[in-house]
């Protein structure tokens, strides 16, 4: 998805719409249903409407290729059953219909005519059929759903595999297992031992992993309708009983068979549902960066890369294949991951200097940062929110590839927002930012960067600058 700084600022502009407006209704009636007669007329005549939530749907593509267009999906019955209902694409002119609308929540549902759903489960936007599609529900539920969204605990994780070359017990293992890099131990050793990634334990799973056999015409299926395909096979199987599942990941064939619009892997953000080509499934690129869109986070960009900020799993630039590199988030995400609140802190900057000790991830999630260290400084005005932290590269982080070693600054509006990476610093070097507030000027300074050459050592600091000129 393109997202610029203009485009994060008018997604900012329409959140703020919407928070003024939401009371009052969006193009349609605040309630759940549409009482218009017109409406009841029509669906006496017609058979059936379909109702659905909305979401984005993000993805990722190869450090080579071009941006992915914008996704949109619809999801069925969402709260009603675990499992969820049919998952439709939403394609044609989505941006204009939904453009004074913010999606990032999950709590838009829409109305239409099943006659609308193509043979593909796509519903098209266009002239003729906008006027039979309505909003016909937002609320706060799912948004403070979002906004609270577990990234602390244990979340249990249902991959279901239809017609892929790996074992399930493979799956399991690039997933999960324990002396390898994969989304469980990349989570788990970011987050401290704090959010944990286990396989659901349904009846039929193998270690958490589902094997569904394909349709006999897998290769015209898009990777939405072979999702709906798989639910419903499984469903029909039972297999679920009553284990907890919180998200889905779907491993389907390649590209070259399943059309994956152009991504290697796509997730909701905010949702539940992963899904990812059979020949990266194994990536931790691929995996930690579609879990991360399911926990509500969008893309790590620079300014001119939406994808390019490579010191975090958000972006497309972590090392692609099964060995992957070790490495966690930039400082914006693990401010909103909030796996250390007490490392956290949030500045106000004034004409006065401050100073502050930047202390590394891989310190603070052992407990052993230096007194008085601060794992992410975020400096607030009322047009930008700024993260400031150090990009140390040992332990957790030894395998980081770019700004090793620098203290780094990121941009990101809200949690829901892409981040911008602004600057990379070394020691003795000032960023600054224009009309930051009131027309001043806002200076980060790093004084000093300090660390050991022995990775095992604790005690690693910058020393970093704050003031407004
Ligand atoms: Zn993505």
């Amino acid at each position: 998805m393109k997202l610029s700084i203009l485009s994060t600022l008018s997604a900012l502009i329409s959140l703020t719409y919407l928070l003024k407006t939401e009371g009052a209704g969006l193009r349609a009636s605040p309630n759940k249903k549409i009482e218009s007669d017109t409406t009841r007329a029509l669906e006496t005549e017609n058979s059936k409407f379909i109702e659905c939530v909305v979401f984005e749907n993000d993805g990722v593509s190869l450090p080579e290729q071009d941006e992915l267009p914008q996704s949109l999906l619809c999801e069925e019955d969402y709260e009603e059953d675990t499992f969820g209902g049919t998952m439709y694409s939403l394609v044609g002119e989505t941006a204009s219909f939904f453009q004074e609308v913010n999606l990032d929540n999950g709590d838009v549902q829409i109305r239409f005519p099943e006659e609308l759903v193509n043979l593909h489960d796509e519903v098209h936007f266009n002239e003729g059929t906008v006027s039979q599609i309505t909003i016909t529900f937002t609320g706060n539920d799912r948004r403070r759903k979002l906004v609270s969204l577990p990234s602390k605990g244990t979340m249990r994780l249902l991959i279901i595999a239809v017609g892929v070359p790996q074992s399930a017990y493979q799956i399991a293992v690039d997933t999960f297992g324990k002396n390898n890099r994969n989304l469980r131990n990349i989570y788990k050793n970011c987050s401290g031992n704090q959010l944990k990634i286990n396989p659901s334990q349904v009846k039929g799973a193998v270690h958490g992993v589902l094997t569904i056999p394909p349709p006999a015409n897998v290769c015209s299926y898009n990777y939405v309708k072979l999702s709906n395909y798989a639910k419903y096979h499984s469903k029909a199987m039972a297999a679920y009983g009553t284990a907890t599942i919180d998200h889905y990941m779907f491993v389907l064939p390649n590209d070259n068979c399943v059309n994956f619009r152009g991504g290697q892997a796509w997730g909701e953000i905010g949702g539940r549902t992963t899904w990812v080509q059979a020949n990266s499934q194994a990536f931790p690129i691929v995996q930690v960066h579609e879990v991360g869109h399911n926990m509500g986070f969008q893309h790590s960009a620079t300014l001119t890369n939406s994808y390019g900020d490579g010191t975090d799993y958000m972006s497309n630039k972590a090392v692609w294949d099964k060995e992957g590199n070790k490495m966690c988030f930039n400082g914006a995400k693990l401010w909103y991951f909030n796996w250390y609140p007490n490392d956290n802190q949030l500045v106000r900057a004034t004409t006065s200097t401050q100073t502050f000790k930047v202390v590394p991830l891989a310190d603070v999630r052992k407990n052993r940062r230096i007194s008085g260290g601060k794992l992410v400084l975020s400096v607030r005005s009322t047009s930008a929110h700024l993260f400031i932290w150090f990009n140390r590269a040992k332990q957790v982080n030894s395998g980081v590839t770019h700004d090793r070693n620098k203290v780094v600054v990121n941009m990101q509006s809200g949690k829901s927002m892409s981040s911008h990476k602004l600057s990379a610093l070394s020691g003795g070097q000032t960023y600054t930012y224009h009309n930051f507030e009131n027309g001043k000027t806002l200076y980060i300074k790093v004084n000093s960067i300090n660390y050991s050459s022995n990775p095992y050592v604790a005690g690693d600091q910058a020393s970093v600058s704050i003031w407004l000129g």
